[in-house]
């Protein structure tokens, strides 16, 4: 029998296969700091409804108050250790603190978060038959031998570290995908998303952007952690979204690296943040915490060639953006 063609005109019988009807996207962590960043910019089409489910462990409500009572979007507290019975069109799976301070807090919890929970988002994606994103990360390649690193690098990571909590709990996270992706047929989408940096970041997290901008406002000494030569690359936020609903668009499963390329190492940034914000505040060097990664740089070719994604935003650019923010919610006006 032939494929049924669609009525010529909407009736109320109409079937979101036929019509571009409204799409519902589930996005756990949306709460957070990329996941609200992320809502902001999918509420601002309008076939968009979306969900957020967020047990506010890292997150807060205050991030996504210009969208509370909205007709097209919806808050739920929820852990995503527990299973969600919800209909949905597409999920992007966020919910996992990011931050080291808060990660370690309860490493069982963050591999429980990781693994059980992307177990449940999976299981929803394919009772539903939505399309899933895994936001996993640059930790997959530990400390990496080698530079910069690409997708089909597979990694040096400590299985037994305080770090594995969530390096190897993102591991597992993108072996569940693919295999409900090769055992299910479920459409999966990877994003190893390298250091991000913007508004609303935690102020106290420990992560090294907001570190250094807190303290540069609050007059306090930039704590660089030895030896300080080690290396990361910053993509500001608005870049991390665009290129997360790229790939949810696109065709490709990934794993692709989003990122930004650009690489400093702890004692520039701490020079531009410094020559940035304040000139007259010092710079030190404190002790370090074990398995840092000495040095990181994604290597973006698969996100220019199959999504045709790059970052616009420089550093020098985004850090007073951030600046702004931090200054409101600390108080601390610029010119005081
Ligand atoms: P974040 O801590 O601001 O956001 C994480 C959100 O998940 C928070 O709102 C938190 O409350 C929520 N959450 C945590 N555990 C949960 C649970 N069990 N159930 C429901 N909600 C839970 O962090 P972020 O920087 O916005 O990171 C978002 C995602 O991106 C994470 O998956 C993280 O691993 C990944 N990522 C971030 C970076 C980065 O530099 N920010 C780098 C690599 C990967
Ligand atoms: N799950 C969920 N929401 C759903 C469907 C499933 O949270 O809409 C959870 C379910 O509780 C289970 C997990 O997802 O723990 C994996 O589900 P799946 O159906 O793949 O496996 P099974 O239930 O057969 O173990
Ligand atoms: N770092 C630092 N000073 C700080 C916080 C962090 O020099 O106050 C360093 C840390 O040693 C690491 C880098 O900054 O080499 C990035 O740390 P962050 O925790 O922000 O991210 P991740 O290690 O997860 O990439």
């Amino acid at each position: 029998q032939a494929t049924p063609k669609p009525p010529p005109n909407p009736s109320p019988l109409r079937n979101a296969k036929f019509f571009q009807a409204n799409m519902r996207i589930l996005v756990t962590g949306g709460a957070g700091f990329i996941g609200s960043h992320l809502v902001d910019k999918l509420m601002e089409n309008e076939k968009n409804e979306v969900i957020v489910a967020d047990n506010y462990f890292t997150g807060s409500k205050d991030n996504l108050k210009k969208w509370i009572g909205h007709p097209r979007f919806e808050l739920i507290r929820h852990d995503v250790t527990e299973p969600l019975l919800i209909e949905v069109d597409q999920i992007y799976h966020l919910a996992c603190p990011a931050s080291p301070i808060f990660y370690k807090y309860n490493p069982v919890k963050t591999i429980k978060t990781n693994v059980i929970g992307t177990l449940n988002m999976l299981g929803l994606a394919k009772r539903v038959g939505a399309r899933i994103l895994l936001t996993s990360t640059s930790e997959v390649y530990g400390d990496p031998l080698i530079h910069p690193q690409t997708e089909s690098y597979w990694g040096n990571v400590n299985p037994i570290g305080v770090r594995s909590c969530y390096d190897e709990g993102k591991r597992v996270a993108e072996t569940l995908m693919f295999d409900y992706h090769r055992q299910h047929g479920i459409e999966i989408r990877i994003a190893r998303i390298f250091n991000t940096y913007g508004p609303r970041m935690n102020i106290d997290d420990g992560r090294v952007v907001s570190n250094f901008i807190a303290q540069a406002i609050r007059d306090d000494p930039l704590t660089v952690q030895a030896p300080g030569t080690q290396t990361r690359s910053f993509c500001y936020v608005s870049d991390m979204v665009d290129g997360l609903i790229r790939l949810m668009q696109g065709d490709n499963t990934g794993p692709i690296n989003i990122g930004n390329p650009g690489e400093f190492t702890m004692i520039e940034l701490a020079e531009n943040v410094k020559e940035l914000i304040n000139p007259k505040v010092e710079i030190i060097m404190v002790e370090n915490t074990p398995d840092d990664p000495r040095q990181r740089k994604p290597d973006i070719t698969k996100a220019k060639d199959l999504l045709g994604w790059e970052p616009k935003v420089k550093l020098r650019d985004g850090l007073p953006l951030m600046e702004d923010d931090f200054r409101t919610r600390l108080g601390v006006p610029k010119n005081k």
